[in-house]
């Protein structure tokens, strides 16, 4: 037992030295890839469900490592966020994103998502403003999505800021709604104009009764607010069929469209697939 324990000591502290080793490498690459322009934005629909038309696109990052090929933003967000450059990414995204909704036509929207770090450092505002004015983007196309972690903290200031973007004609989305720190207080308190429910709930919705029984209540307090519900992750007609006759106003997901680039989400539009 005596040496299985040492053993079982030696693997843990063999694999602790790997990560460390592994996070390092990761922060380098992570830092040469922003310099070297390595990132790429990719579009997924969002589409209505009343009338199946593609509203707008969610801007999504993607890495193409030069060596491990792509690597998907759930691992190097929150690296990037650690090491102090998320600010940087997501203002690169931001830019990026506005640019390439500028191909598109007069009322589809663009959503950028907006890492809970750039609301400490004070430029949010500057920081969209003037990605609007380099790029032409009228602020009515522009949605932000945010999540709960951005409220948490400080969130006298952080609303001040949702209310300056909102007033330039902004709109907010609350992502991933139902993970993390959900308070029902924050819909009231914060001004939003969406609710991103999850995509947890969503799957296997036409088979979880009590998924179904959730995502009913939202949409009808999301309805009851003035604010609009998208249900994240929908896969399958069986799915959006559920979530559509519970009252969401909007699906995202595999079933409705993959996230593609800028010149393929400005064809879809234009091949009308989506009516
Ligand atoms: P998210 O904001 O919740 O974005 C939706 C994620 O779900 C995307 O993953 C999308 O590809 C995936 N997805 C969409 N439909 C389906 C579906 O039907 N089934 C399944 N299984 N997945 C679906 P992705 O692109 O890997 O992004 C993961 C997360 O990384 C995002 O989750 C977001 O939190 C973060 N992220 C991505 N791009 C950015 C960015 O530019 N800035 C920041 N701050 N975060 C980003
Ligand atoms: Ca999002
Ligand atoms: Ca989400
Ligand atoms: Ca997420």
């Amino acid at each position: 037992a005596k040496a299985a324990g040492k053993g079982t000591f030696r693997v843990y502290e063999t694999g602790m030295t790997e990560r460390i080793q592994a996070r390092r490498l990761l922060e380098i690459d992570l830092r040469r890839a922003l310099a070297l322009k390595q990132f790429d934005v990719v579009y997924q629909p969002q589409v209505d469900i009343a009338t199946g038309a593609i509203s707008g696109f969610e801007a999504l990052i993607r890495w193409q490592h030069p060596v491990r090929g792509p690597v998907s933003p759930g691992e190097f967000i929150p690296a990037a966020e650690e090491i102090g450059i998320i600010s940087a990414v997501s203002e690169w995204v931001l830019r990026t994103a506005c640019r390439e909704a500028m191909s598109w036509p007069g009322d589809i929207s663009v959503a950028v998502n907006l890492s809970p770090v750039q609301f400490r450092n004070g430029r949010l505002l500057e920081v969209v403003t003037s990605a609007l004015s380099a790029t032409g983007l009228p602020a009515s196309r522009l949605e932000l999505e945010i999540t709960e972690g951005a409220l948490l903290e400080n969130s006298d200031a952080v609303l001040a800021v949702l209310r300056s973007l909102r007033a330039l004609g902004i709109r907010i989305s609350m992502d991933d709604f139902g993970t993390g720190y959900s308070s029902l207080s924050y819909l009231q308190k914060f001004p939003l104009d969406k609710i991103k429910i999850d995509r947890s709930f969503i799957r296997n919705i036409d088979h979880e009764p009590d998924r179904l029984h959730l995502v009913r209540a939202i949409a009808a307090l999301a309805k009851g607010l003035g604010m609009k519900t998208t249900a994240e992750g929908v896969e399958t007609l069986a799915e959006l069929q559920c979530v559509r006759s519970e009252g969401c106003t909007e699906v995202q997901g595999y079933f409705t469209g993959r996230p593609v680039p800028a010149r393929e989400a400005a064809a879809l539009l234009s091949s009308g697939v989506q009516g």
